[in-house]
């Protein structure tokens, strides 16, 4: 995978982007006005990456208006415990 000066991560392609977007806020939880919003295609590398900028993401916000993030929150830490061993 390319490297970009800007020294975010890149995604490939916007659903990857996207992806990755739904998963940090399913896996960290971030105080409000912090952390990832949405995802833009750089022009210096011609990917995607993950920015705190900018309007909400119409999926990620959906999914936090609708309980779905709280839910699938919840589905992942027990799941991470019930892998520990
Ligand atoms: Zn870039």
């Amino acid at each position: 995978m390319q490297k970009c000066a800007s020294g975010k991560r890149s995604y490939a392609t916007a659903a990857l982007a996207e992806e990755a977007l739904l998963e940090a806020h399913i896996h960290f939880t971030f105080e409000r006005a912090n952390g990832p919003v949405t995802f833009y295609l750089c022009e210096d590398c011609g990917q995607y990456h993950l920015t705190s900028k900018g309007p909400v993401n119409e999926r990620l916000a959906q999914l936090i208006k609708n309980g779905e993030l709280a839910r699938l929150k919840e589905a992942q830490a027990w799941a991470r415990r019930l892998n520990k061993k």
